[in-house]
């Protein structure tokens, strides 16, 4: 049932045709309302007055999403086959009663599924035979009249059900690509930001590559030329670290790299990047940091390493070269700086910070 609901609250085309076919209706049912109210009669006038009003609260409603298509549709149909009932019974005109009688059903095949349509085709076609073929109407049609009345008007929606139906499937088909396609789209997207994701990231300890800190690193030395945006370089290299791979393997050397560059990624700030350099290599960048506040962040990546990274009871240790920008500098003399510090630590004993700015 629930199916079925959904089904009929698609029908997108159909509610449009339905509110264009309201404005249209509204405006012909006031003329004629005028027109029958002066020249024919006024019983006709007041139905065709109760439709166009009936019409209006419908469109407002419509419009306003107070009430639901379906209903909506129904109503209109039934309010629709007030005053041309009458025009059957009452009006002596057959022009008039057969124009009318035949414009119903195709209205009715244009907004309702086909189901309906035929229920409401019995309830119509009932009332007009019945009509018709007991003589009570004003006109007296013949019995080939009434037949070939009613075989034109089978005819006639018969072709706008089949025509409102292609345009239902092609619907339906054409919404079904544009979901595929949508889907699609969205797949590539996410293929491509993980594929850019994979492009800039080491894939051993999860931290950026050498290729994404030089961006950054191009970035951060752009603003500094522009607005003398301060920025600062780590540079680490881990102690020893040959003996670490030599004496419990390079898997456990594996394992340091990454718990190393976990706690890297701890000791700096969201705004930081930490990068895999070289083979035991890491570069931090600080934007918006001096040099003693490098300092103090490399001390305490130091600390930590040196606290928390043991093996067999033995201390990894690691040692780091600072270096904040200065005006001089290219982007090959600061790592040179950073570089040329870290030697520095390495050869006064390990395990230490030193600033390339250190008199
Ligand atoms: P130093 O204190 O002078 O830096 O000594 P060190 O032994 O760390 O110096 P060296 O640069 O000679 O050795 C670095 C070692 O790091 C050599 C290499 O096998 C190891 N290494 C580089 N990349 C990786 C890696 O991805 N995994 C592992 N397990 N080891 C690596
Ligand atoms: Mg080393
Ligand atoms: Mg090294």
């Amino acid at each position: 049932m629930k199916t079925i609901m959904t089904w009929f609250e698609k029908w997108e085309i159909e509610k449009t045709v339905f509110r264009l076919m309201l404005k249209g209706v509204i405006v012909l049912a006031f003329i004629m309302a005028g027109f029958d109210w002066l020249f024919y009669s006024s019983t006709l006038a007041f139905l065709e007055l109760s439709f166009a009003c009936v019409s209006s609260a419908l469109l407002y409603f419509t419009l306003n999403n107070t009430l639901r298509y379906n209903f909506s549709a129904r109503t209109f149909i039934l309010a629709m086959a007030l005053p041309v009932s009458w025009n059957l019974l009452y009006n002596e005109s057959p022009i008039e009663s057969t124009v009318l009688f035949i414009f119903l059903p195709i209205i009715t095949g244009i907004l309702r599924p086909v189901k309906e349509v035929l229920l409401f085709s019995m309830l119509f076609g009932g009332s007009f035979l019945y009509i018709t073929m007991l003589g009570i109407g004003e006109v007296n049609f013949t019995y080939m009249e009434v037949f070939k009345l009613v075989s034109t008007q089978v005819l006639i929606s018969f072709f706008v059900i089949i025509y409102v139906q292609m345009n239902r499937r092609y619907q339906k088909v054409i919404m079904k690509q544009s979901k595929a396609l949508q889907d699609a789209n969205i797949n590539l997207e996410r293929l491509y930001k993980e594929k850019e994701a994979e492009a800039s990231t080491d894939s051993l300890t999860g931290l950026k590559n050498r290729a994404a800190l030089m961006t950054q690193l191009e970035y951060l030395y752009a603003r500094y030329k522009r607005q003398k945006e301060v920025f600062s370089l780590i540079i680490m290299d881990i102690d020893k670290f040959k003996y670490v791979n030599d004496n419990y393997g390079h898997q456990k050397g594996d394992e340091v790299l990454q718990n190393i560059a976990g706690i890297t990624l701890e000791c700096i700030r969201e705004v930081d990047t930490s990068a895999r350099y070289g083979g035991e290599e890491f570069v931090i960048l600080l934007p918006q940091t001096n040099r003693i506040s490098a300092m103090h962040i490399a001390e305490r990546i130091r600390e930590s390493i040196e606290y928390n990274i043991v093996i067999e009871g033995r201390h990894i240790t690691s040692s780091f070269g600072v270096v904040e920008i200065e005006e001089e500098y290219t982007i090959t003399d600061l790592i040179k700086k950073a570089d040329d510090a870290l030697y520095k630590a390495k050869g006064t004993g390990r395990n230490k910070v030193v600033c390339a700015q250190e008199e």
